[in-house]
């Protein structure tokens, strides 16, 4: 018998591994070292390891990558930076934050990243940085965004937070860009068990100036060359993440797997699964399905209790904090006409078969 299918759940996760996870916050504990130690190098190095990149910065969260990767990248106040309406709202608020200006782009219904067809008559004289969102843990035309960005000198920052251990074309995401930004925000397929995140990139000017600017300015003790401020991965959280880590291929294969199921399973004429695209390693942070009854369909499964969640109802333009941007409903039809119909199902790796048929059932049924 199903009582009620959560959305998500960390306490079936940590059942899963409490040994290893309580064995890494005890060597924390008693090595009696908190900020900037051994846990977060050795993660740093590990999680480089397995993006294939040459460098890896924690930081303390993925709003704080993206914002730091842009200030190393030399975004100045007022610049432009072209980021997807249909994103989580951070990705926007980290533009701000570094004193840049976003400039959104619609997003293709093929795979809900941006619409690389678009890049071109969305810059200007001030555009300098495009951040590419891996949506959903699907990618795009990430190929397509990077030859644009290099043809017209822009800085590329890849927006990881969704995700870690996609693929395009048998290459890694966060390897594409001048710089990425992970997020391991608990819920995201490597999560801390509080707040965290990390820039990956294969070049030593940056990952030099990261380095500074998440811990004050600071080049050595009580020399500041940069005007920094205070964003680091602390010791327990990088010991659960390294912890974690070890997980994160065998967790996206069960996301997989269960995306595979929805999307056997699923046969309902109102209902609209996410496209496949043999091209890209899906892992699925989200499944997004579409329906135009949507809402009906979430209080649907809500009354039969399954839990579900939308990503995003409000794209960022529309959102009341980017008013003053001016930008109005209309400007970006795919990812308004997305927010509408959108339904993100239940996918974690300790969902179990029996909980995704029950969903699937009603789906079919509704
Ligand atoms: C989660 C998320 C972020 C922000 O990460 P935090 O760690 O919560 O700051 C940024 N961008 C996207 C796409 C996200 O999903």
């Amino acid at each position: 018998m199903i009582k009620k299918v959560p959305f998500g759940d960390l306490k079936r996760e940590y059942k899963e591994i409490k040994e290893d996870i309580d064995f890494a916050i005890k060597r924390v504990l008693e090595s009696g070292w908190f900020i900037l130690g051994k846990e977060l190098e050795q993660f740093e190095e590990e999680f480089a390891k397995f993006i294939g990149s040459k460098y890896a910065v924690g930081v303390a969260s993925g709003t704080d990558a993206i914002k730091l990767a842009l200030l190393a990248g030399g975004i100045k106040q007022g610049d432009n930076v072209i980021v997807p309406a249909m994103t989580a709202v951070p990705t926007a608020c980290a533009v701000t934050f570094a004193g840049g200006i976003p400039k959104f782009i619609d997003i293709t219904p093929k795979n809900y990243c941006l619409d690389s067809t678009l890049l071109k008559n969305t810059i200007n004289e001030k555009t300098k940085a495009i951040i590419f969102v891996h949506l959903y843990g699907n990618s795009g035309d990430i190929e397509e965004t990077k030859k644009f960005a290099k043809e017209n000198n822009l800085l590329l920052i890849e927006d990881c937070a969704q995700a870690h251990g996609t693929k395009v074309n048998d290459k890694i995401v966060g390897t594409f860009g001048d710089m990425s930004a992970f997020s391991f925000y608990p819920s995201k397929n490597l999560g801390a068990y509080g707040d965290a995140g990390m820039i990956c990139t294969d070049n030593e000017d940056f990952f030099i100036k990261l380095k500074m600017l998440r811990n004050y300015g600071q080049e050595k003790r009580y020399y500041h060359s940069e005007k920094g401020i205070n964003s680091r991965l602390d010791e327990i959280q990088s010991a659960i993440l390294h912890t974690k880590l070890k997980y994160l291929t065998k967790w996206n294969l069960r996301r997989i797997e269960i995306a595979k199921k929805y999307e056997k399973l699923i046969e309902n004429d109102l209902i609209k699964k996410p496209s496949i695209n043999e091209t890209i390693y899906n892992t699925y942070h989200i499944y997004p399905i579409r329906c135009k009854k949507r809402d009906k369909l979430q209080s649907y499964l809500k009354e039969n209790n399954v839990e579900t969640l939308i990503h995003y109802p409000i794209p960022v333009h529309l959102q009341k904090a980017y008013q003053d941007l001016n930008y109005k409903e209309g400007d970006f039809e795919e990812s308004e006409k997305l927010a509408n119909e959108e339904l993100s199902l239940p996918i974690f790796p300790q969902l179990s078969d029996e909980e995704v048929e029950y969903i699937c059932n009603l789906i079919n049924y509704f």
